[in-house]
């Protein structure tokens, strides 16, 4: 295939969360797509997500007796964004979600199962899809396989967008050590974000450049189509709102020991300071709150106590934990036996010596508390206010500390857009033939949440805007009407 070149209509960069539902669109508006993955298989970062999307005034909502419209919603997002929301790619987001995620959703074979409340929202509107993010790829996949003009190429990696004539005409790529051209009249670029390059995570936020701060995205999140774009004028915005995760551990397997391993489902544990302190209320996890707690402890980093049967239901978010859909829980158990960042000790005081905790008397005596609280049946803790609903006694040994640092997991910032997804230059026009859509884009339009998300607006405005690029790239390539959907509008019924 060396220097040989392919002709599409619609050349899509990136198999994940935007890229597949790009193709989708571009299909079903009658062009050819192309979708060129570097990985061995499609599904990207989203694949390994949770799954959750923020949709609003859904069947499931009804289903329990919850109103939620997109006013409603809109308030939340904007104040929650911390005023640098981009209100408009907002609205638009929040208007289609009922037909055009979670309708459109199903219709390629997903099924939303629950909702779970998430820090910001009046009401409950994090959905979850059966078997979460994997769940909902696999069936946006599936569907992609089965339109014939849709071209998957997979373990194909873009190196650079061409240009003829002052418009983007194609992606210069290379598979198996050969190079390639592939010709297209639109290109979409869904690469991901840029939180698995710690060296572009460190340039945008200088400041965490003397803490230990981890990569926590998918594995293809390295920031290739960011500098891509950028090389023909692409304006990049935000790109210093970076969403940190603290409940991560180093991945102690990663050579480079740049990695973070996300861990959920301990909801009994506590977390301490290296002084020895408990310091925030646990049961509030997200982003907004739990990463300015532990960023301001000196050092940034904690240690979270847990007693074995609180780790019986541990999830690893990586996919080396996992065999499929089911957790590998000998791997957990190896990661907690070998991990140097995990302490194990048979009885507490042990475990505070083994951490190096500063006050052991402290951190014994706030264990203690703890317990006493569990005893008495309280419904929350007093010193924080946690709900205590899902926590027990710390009694059953073996213990263990797991040792927690910041983890940058989502970009709220990236390539600005337009409403159509086209690739904005730093006067605020288009680049003619790109458009670029999910992460890359800041999950839609260069910065849709703002300063905070209110989870599941990562995923869900990035398959959005994945339909709305292959849509609008389809039709400046000669196919279909462009993006038409369908907004809910309850107050104009
Ligand atoms: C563990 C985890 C859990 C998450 N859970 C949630 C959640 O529950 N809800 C939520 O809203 N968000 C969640 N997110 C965030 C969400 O998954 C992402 O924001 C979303 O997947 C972004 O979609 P995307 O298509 O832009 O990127 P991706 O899904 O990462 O897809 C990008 C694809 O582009 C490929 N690529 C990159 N560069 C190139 C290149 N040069 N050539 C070819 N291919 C390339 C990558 O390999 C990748 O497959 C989570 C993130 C993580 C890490």
């Amino acid at each position: 295939m060396a220097n040989s070149s392919l002709q599409v209509d619609v050349a899509i960069i990136g198999g994940g969360g935007a890229g597949i539902p790009a193709a989708i669109e571009v299909a079903r508006a009658g062009g050819k797509a192309l979708v060129l993955e570097q990985a061995s298989e499609c599904g990207g970062t989203a694949a390994i997500s949770g799954g959750g999307c923020c949709i609003v005034g859904t069947p499931l909502q009804k289903s329990q007796g919850i109103e939620d419209t997109p006013d409603i919603a809109f308030e939340d997002w904007v104040k929650w964004g911390g005023g640098a929301a981009d209100e408009v790619w907002a609205r638009y987001y929040l208007e289609h979600t009922l037909h055009d995620l979670y309708h459109w959703a199903e219709s390629c074979g997903a099924r939303w199962v629950d909702m779970k409340s998430q820090e910001g929202n009046r009401v409950l509107r994090w959905h979850r899809p059966d078997n979460n993010g994997l769940g909902l790829m696999t069936a946006f996949i599936k569907t992609a396989e089965s339109l014939p003009s849709i071209t998957i190429m997979t373990s194909a990696s873009a190196e650079r967008l061409l240009t003829q004539d002052g418009r983007v005409c194609g992606v210069a790529a290379k598979r198996n050590n050969e190079t390639f051209d592939i010709r297209s009249k639109t290109v979409i670029v869904a690469t991901g974000g840029f939180n698995s390059n710690l060296n572009m995570v460190l340039e945008h936020r200088p400041e965490f450049r003397k803490f230990k701060v981890m990569e926590g995205s998918g594995f293809g999140a390295k920031g290739e189509g960011h500098k891509m774009v950028k090389e023909l004028g692409g304006y990049l915005t935000h790109m210093e709102d970076i969403w940190f995760y603290v409940y991560a551990t180093p991945d102690y397997r990663d050579p480079r020991q740049r990695r973070g391993l996300v861990f959920r489902m301990v909801p009994g544990y506590i977390w301490f300071n290296q002084q020895g302190k408990r310091f925030h209320n646990e049961s509030l996890t997200g982003g907004a709150s739990a990463s300015p707690a532990l960023l301001a402890q000196n050092p940034p980093h904690a240690w979270a106590i847990a007693d074995t049967p609180m780790l019986s239901k541990i999830d690893v978010a990586d996919p080396y934990y996992r065999r499929g859909e089911v957790i590998d829980r000998a791997k957990v158990q190896e990661l907690l036996d070998n991990s140097p960042y995990i302490k194990k000790a048979d009885t507490l005081e042990e475990l505070g010596k083994k951490t190096g905790v500063e006050d052991l008397k402290n951190f014994l005596a706030e264990i203690e508390a703890y317990n006493k609280c569990i005893e008495a049946g309280l419904e929350k803790e007093p010193k924080f206010g946690k709900s205590l609903k899902q926590s027990k006694k710390f009694d059953s040994p073996p213990y263990y500390a797991i040792q927690i640092f910041p983890l940058a997991r989502k970009n709220f910032g990236g390539v600005k857009t337009d409403l159509h997804c086209r690739v904005l230059n730093k006067y605020f026009e288009p680049i003619p033939g790109l458009y670029a859509a999910g992460e890359v884009s800041g999950m839609a339009g260069g910065h849709i949440n703002g300063k905070a998300g209110l989870e599941g607006t990562m995923l869900g405005p990035s398959i959005f805007s994945g339909r709305v690029a292959g849509a609008w790239a389809a039709h400046e390539a000669g196919f279909g009407p462009g993006f038409v959907g369908k907004p809910n509008r309850p107050e104009l019924a």
